[in-house]
């Protein structure tokens, strides 16, 4: 993807949802010449798929499935993709059971005999009325004991053991803001997502950001760090050893720029285990998580995800989660977000505040968790803002 363009009015490190948006809305919109630098050997961040060696379409770092309300973010992947209408449906695994998960109707009629299910159904009904979220904290709370029961079984078989494995915490370290939370849904809609707009690229994710980084403004430069081409020199920036005065995005993790110079952001990261089987399906679910037993959190087959017609073989993959240490090769997933860690995370973020023009965007840059939809969104806004900036 080498282009001949000689100077370049802003760089953009890291080509995930949050990069590749800036760069496209800064090359085209803004009309900027754009170095995208990239320090893994492809596009799309953690959104990356890829064929495997059996030939199935794999989400290399963990399950990704499309889902807004977002109309507009919706709308401007729309320009680079068509979309696969698929709708996520999770099963949890209890003691061999498989039960719509969030815990609903359907549910509810598979772990109680019909009788009582049909009884706790009628109170759910009338007390908070069909298709809504009710959470758990609310059932305790019900003066009918049944309910307060009910709320019981789901704490303890959809939520205790997947968020200690997740998050690694023994039950009482468990933010009980968190477990309040769980919901139960007064539903048949076994969806995971009731969003409006919910899907899959048709060709996959790499396609789209191939698509997307496709401008004549837009050079990528893969197997690249950003601290190799851009250092911090005296207040300001350099790029290859010259002062660099454009627009700097940087969507990598942000102790890491700093080379942890107040210490290390933590993390929780994931092991990922691919396993494929001569067979057409593995579960009859995109994924099933393990709520009562075993060391991996879900297992994801993605042919219920991508579509894809393959008769003989499917993969599958397991996540196991653990603790981030910042050993080579691990990648950080989900940021621990607390107060002490979110104060580490300000005062990294006020180190960047004396460079002019350096933008900090993304689920490491911001150490906050995003859906992709909505770094889409911001990564939009980002760019409204630049652009707004330059015209007026
Ligand atoms: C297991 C898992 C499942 C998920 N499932 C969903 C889902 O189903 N639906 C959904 O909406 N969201 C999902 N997400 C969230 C989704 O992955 C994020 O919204 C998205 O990745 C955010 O994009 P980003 O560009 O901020 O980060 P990333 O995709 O991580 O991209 C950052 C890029 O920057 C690069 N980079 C970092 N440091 C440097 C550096 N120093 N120099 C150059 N490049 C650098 C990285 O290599 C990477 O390519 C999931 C996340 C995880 C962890």
């Amino acid at each position: 993807m080498t282009k001949d363009i000689e100077k370049y009015d802003c760089i953009v490190a890291g080509a995930g949802f949050a990069g590749a948006v800036a760069a496209r809305e800064l090359a085209e919109r803004g009309n900027k010449k754009v170095l995208l630098v990239e320090k893994r050997s492809h596009i799309g961040g953690n959104s990356y798929d890829e064929l495997d060696d059996a030939g199935i379409l794999i989400h290399k770092y963990g399950p990704h499935i499309f889902h807004t309300n977002l109309a507009r973010a919706y709308n401007y992947l729309s320009r680079f993709t068509q979309w696969r209408d698929y709708q996520h449906e999770v099963a949890g695994n209890v003691y061999g059971k498989l039960i719509p998960v969030p815990f609903n109707l359907n549910s509810l009629h598979m772990v109680y005999e019909s009788e009582k299910a049909d009884r706790l159904e009628k109170m759910l009904v009338e007390t908070y009325g069909m298709e809504k979220k009710v959470t758990i904290l609310e059932l305790k709370k019900d003066e009918s004991p049944e309910l307060a029961e009910l709320a019981d079984y789901v704490y303890r078989n959809v939520f205790l053991y997947y968020t200690q494995k997740q998050w690694g915490l023994a039950p009482e370290e468990i933010d009980p803001a968190v477990t309040a939370r769980v919901p139960v849904f007064v539903s048949r809609d076994n969806r995971y997502f009731q969003d409006t707009y919910q899907g899959i690229p048709k060709d996959g994710y790499t396609p789209l950001f191939e698509k997307m980084l496709d401008h004549p403004n837009i050079e990528v430069l893969l197997n690249t760090d950003i601290k190799d081409v851009l250092g911090f020199e005296g207040g300001g920036l350099m790029f290859r050893g010259m002062p660099f005065s454009g627009t700097v995005i940087f969507t990598g993790a942000v102790d890491e720029l700093f080379d942890y110079r107040l210490g290390q952001l933590p993390y929780r990261t994931l092991d990922f285990l691919f396993e494929t089987y001569d067979m057409e399906w593995f579960q009859k679910y995109g994924t099933v998580n393990y709520t009562v037993d075993q060391d991996y959190t879900r297992i994801t087959e993605f042919k219920h995800l991508s579509g894809q017609v393959n008769r003989n073989k499917t993969t599958i993959m397991k996540e196991y989660p653990r603790a981030y240490t910042g050993a080579e090769g691990q990648i950080p997933y989900y940021s621990i977000n607390n107060p002490a860690n979110d104060g580490l995370y300000e005062e990294y973020r006020q180190l960047t505040e004396s460079f002019k023009d350096f933008h900090l965007l993304g689920r490491l840059a911001e150490y906050k968790y995003y859906n992709m939809d909505a770094i889409v969104f911001r990564a939009l806004q980002l760019s409204d803002s630049l652009i707004d900036k330059e015209e007026h």
